[in-house]
């Protein structure tokens, strides 16, 4: 049987694709293989928001592109980190700039600039000689938290104090530095005072502002304000790379913490490094973040959010409101409450039922809890984090919470 000159270029050309197929798609010399799939690991809707253990966030399509094309060329690392960091100091209106791996190696590299500022011998001494040098981090006690670690490294004791007498009294010659928790719920001393005092010490104030963005002027309120060294997280609501931060401040501090830091070997920085990826990634966030609004971010996850508040109306009882955390994290979250006497299901049920279905949804951890850093508070209420949601997922979320809620009647 003979072919046409048409059916045998079809013909070619499915056995082209089929060949494709096999090979995992290989396509012009790029393989595309799915990392998740082949090794098994579960993809999920991430309806909780820009939580670590759950990657964060996604980045914009212009950072994947920026990440992707960063790939491809090696260059001088620190050429790229000088450059990025005047790049992002330009742009967010402070003296210096610094691309860390993170919020918390931020706070490491801050720490570890205000101990070994003018003492280059003692960059290769901390964390375990701290002979001569200053030691102490003033902090109040209600500012304590997880991420202290990250202070903790550089071989520092806290001093926490209470009252703003406490606090005038606290410094000595072994004050290093002054640290501040932006999103702290409680402790009686304002953001200006602490900075206020610090300088009249001369000693410099850091402020941990990992999640606090939006709004998009936090990333150059806290500097303007005079903190001497800001950090944010660069994949919360940045959505930069996982693994990237920033440090911003004061041009000799910003110095002081690159010394600190990769690609030099002898530092507490070292294992904290940061590719040319992230690098890129971070800057490539950056222009991606100062692109948006808050006004038109606040009206695209208040839109997802009264959708899903829509197509649950019908649960008996159920009532859909928007709740603003004060500083951290603070966009619109769904709160939905219902008539737990006729659906009898909880919300921590609720969100194990979503854990565990097909597609894997994660619900927003204050979902069910009194104690729920500044979401709700309200142990009756399912907590939707709408922000990170990929466009469309928030019907998968609403058609599944209607499911699971209605099937409890
Ligand atoms: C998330 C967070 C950090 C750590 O940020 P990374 O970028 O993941 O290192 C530090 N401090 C606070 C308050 C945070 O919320």
């Amino acid at each position: 049987m003979r072919l046409s000159a048409t059916r045998r270029h079809f013909f070619a050309w499915t056995q082209g694709l089929l060949a494709l197929c096999a090979s995992g798609g290989r396509t012009g010399g790029e393989l595309k293989v799915d990392y998740y799939d082949k090794l098994g690991v579960t993809k999920i809707i991430n309806a909780a928001g820009t939580y670590t253990a759950l990657t964060a966030s996604i980045m914009p399509p212009s950072v994947q592109a920026a990440v992707a094309e960063a790939a491809k060329h090696p260059v001088r690392l620190a050429e790229l980190q000088k450059a990025a960091g005047e790049y992002l100091a330009k742009r967010l209106q402070c003296e210096a700039a610094l691309v860390t791996a993170g919020a918390a190696s931020g706070l490491t590299l801050a720490t570890a600039a205000c101990i070994t500022r003018g003492q280059a011998d003692a960059i290769e001494s901390i964390p375990v000689d701290l002979r001569g040098l200053k030691n102490e981090v003033i902090v109040q006690k209600a500012h304590r938290n997880d991420y202290d670690h990250a202070l903790l490294n550089c071989g520092i004791r806290f001093v926490e104090v209470k009252t703003l007498a406490d606090y005038q009294k606290a410094f000595n010659a072994q004050t290093a530095m002054a640290h501040f928790f932006n999103a702290a719920e409680a402790g009686s001393i304002s953001r200006e005072d602490w900075v206020r005092v610090a300088h009249s010490h001369q000693v410099p104030c850091l402020n941990d502002a990992a999640a606090d963005v939006p709004p998009i002027s936090n990333l150059w309120n806290y500097t303007k304000m005079g903190f001497d060294l800001v950090t944010f997280s660069g994949g919360k609501g940045m959505r930069g790379p996982q693994n990237a931060g920033l440090l911003l401040g004061r041009k000799d501090l910003i110095e002081a913490a690159k010394a600190n830091a990769m690609p030099i070997s002898a530092t507490i920085g070292r294992g904290m490094k940061v590719a040319k990826e992230e690098i890129v990634g971070m800057v490539a966030a950056v222009d991606w973040f100062l692109s948006q609004t808050d006004e038109g971010m606040a009206a695209e996850f208040t839109a997802r959010a009264n959708r899903i508040g829509d197509y649950l109306k019908s649960v008996p009882g159920l009532q859909s409101r928007i709740a603003i955390p004060p500083v951290a994290n603070r966009i619109p979250h769904l709160v939905l409450t219902y008539d737990q006497a006729r659906v009898k299901i909880t919300p921590t049920a609720v969100a194990n039922e979503l854990r565990h279905g097909s597609p894997c949804i994660e619900l927003n951890p204050a979902t069910g809890q009194r104690n729920s850093h500044g979401v709700t508070g309200d142990e009756d209420a399912i907590v939707v984090g709408v922000w990170m949601l990929r466009p469309g997922e928030e019907m998968i979320v609403a058609q599944k919470l209607h499911e699971v809620l209605t099937n409890a009647i």
